[in-house]
């Protein structure tokens, strides 16, 4: 029987903390051996701690585990420390950890577009991991940070790069309509948003295009070198539960062939998918002909939410437009990081 590697998960009582929580407690060699939340919960059994709304039960392996501490002392026995903690928070407690010399991937922002941290969505760019060794070199770090994307620009980098040859030379507009559970377990009250559209989300737009450029970018020896991708992007909050969908239209002159752009998508693989990697969808990119598709409902959880769903795929008037959905909890944050250290694992880092 092969080794389990031992996992700690700080923010395990948030949104993306249960998400990852439930997934880890199907995983063939990752096992969930400390849970870590606020400090009045520390010593509290998990089942005490967290208001749990994923469906089903919270798992029997971790249901009795105790809160511990986000200190290194509570992790230093383990293999890897996934985190989930507040954007505000992360800095400070994932550098002491990198700094003792454990492996962190994160779903927090600090230090996304820093130059020698990965920003990794497994399929989009698993070869930026190649930027690790740049990273202890230069910043003397004895562990690896490791970041997830923003989970739109997660989700929309997907579709980006099977058509990066047009990207590049176009303009992008991108309007995304986002989920609640995007902004975590206390992030919107039920009354601002039932029966609402707000048409802002703090510092989502900006961060979106940045990241969309280091996503697509390649990785030349010590450095990645962004894709050249001129985006806009309008971000809108929407009252349903989960699922971000992304209106993108594509502003080309180029002349467009749609079934061979679906033919692309359909055609996509990976590493993940090379692999066969547990978590990795089979089709990382669903394409939908339905006129009225994809849907939250209908399409949120495609490849156990690993998959990105495309649809209404057309090129009117010098735009090529398409509609992108996908589960923000899972490809935009708990599956995208345990994909990542997957990966990692196949290619030696852990
Ligand atoms: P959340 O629901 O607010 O959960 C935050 C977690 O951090 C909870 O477990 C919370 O524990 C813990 N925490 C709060 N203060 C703490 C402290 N002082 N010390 C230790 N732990 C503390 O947030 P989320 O939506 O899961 O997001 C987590 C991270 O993932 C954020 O950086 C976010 O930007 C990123 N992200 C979120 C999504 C999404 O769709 N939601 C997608 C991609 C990335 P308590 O329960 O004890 O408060």
């Amino acid at each position: 029987m092969v080794d389990k590697i031992k996992v700690s998960l700080l923010g395990s009582t948030g949104m993306v903390g249960q998400k990852m929580v439930k997934l880890l407690s199907k995983h063939p060699y990752l096992e969930l051996v400390k849970v870590s939340a606020s400090p009045s919960k520390i010593g509290k059994k998990y089942k005490d701690s967290v208001k749990w709304i994923e469906p089903g039960d919270i798992p029997e392996n971790v249901k009795d585990l105790p809160i511990v501490s986000t200190n290194y002392e509570d992790h230093k026995d383990v293999d890897i420390v996934l985190s989930a903690l507040p954007n505000e928070l992360a800095e400070s407690i994932e550098l002491e950890l990198v700094k003792n010399g454990k492996i962190v991937v994160s779903n927090a922002s600090p230090f996304r577009m820093d130059p020698d941290v990965p920003l990794i969505n497994p399929e989009v760019n698993w070869e930026h991991l190649e930027l690790l060794k740049v990273q202890q070199k230069k910043k003397g770090w004895k562990g690896f940070l490791v970041k997830n994307p923003n989970c739109t620009a997660a989700i929309m980098s997907m579709p980006l790069k099977p058509l990066l040859d047009i990207a590049e030379k176009s303009k992008i507009l991108i309007t995304t309509l986002q989920a609640v559970s995007g902004a975590g377990y206390n992030g919107i009250s039920f009354m601002s948003i039932e029966g609402n559209i707000i048409p802002y989300i703090k510092g989502e737009e900006d961060k979106i295009a940045k990241e969309l450029t280091k996503l697509n970018g390649k990785f030349e020896g010590q450095q990645i070198i962004p894709a050249s991708l001129d985006t806009s992007v309008t971000s809108i909050r929407v009252p349903t539960r989960v699922g971000h969908m992304g209106v993108i239209n594509i502003l080309t002159n180029e002349k467009v062939n749609i079934e061979e752009i679906k033919q692309r998508f359909r055609n996509f693989k990976s590493l993940p998918q090379i692999k066969n990697l547990p978590t990795a969808p089979k089709s990382p990119i669903i394409v939908r002909d339905e006129e009225d598709r994809p849907q939250p409902m209908l399409d949120v959880s495609a490849e156990n939410g690993m998959a990105i769903t495309v649809g209404r795929i057309r090129h009117e008037n010098n735009v090529l437009r398409l509609i992108v959905l996908g589960d923000n909890l899972v490809r935009g944050a708990a599956g995208i990081t345990i994909l990542t250290v997957e990966v990692m694992k196949e290619l030696g880092y852990i």
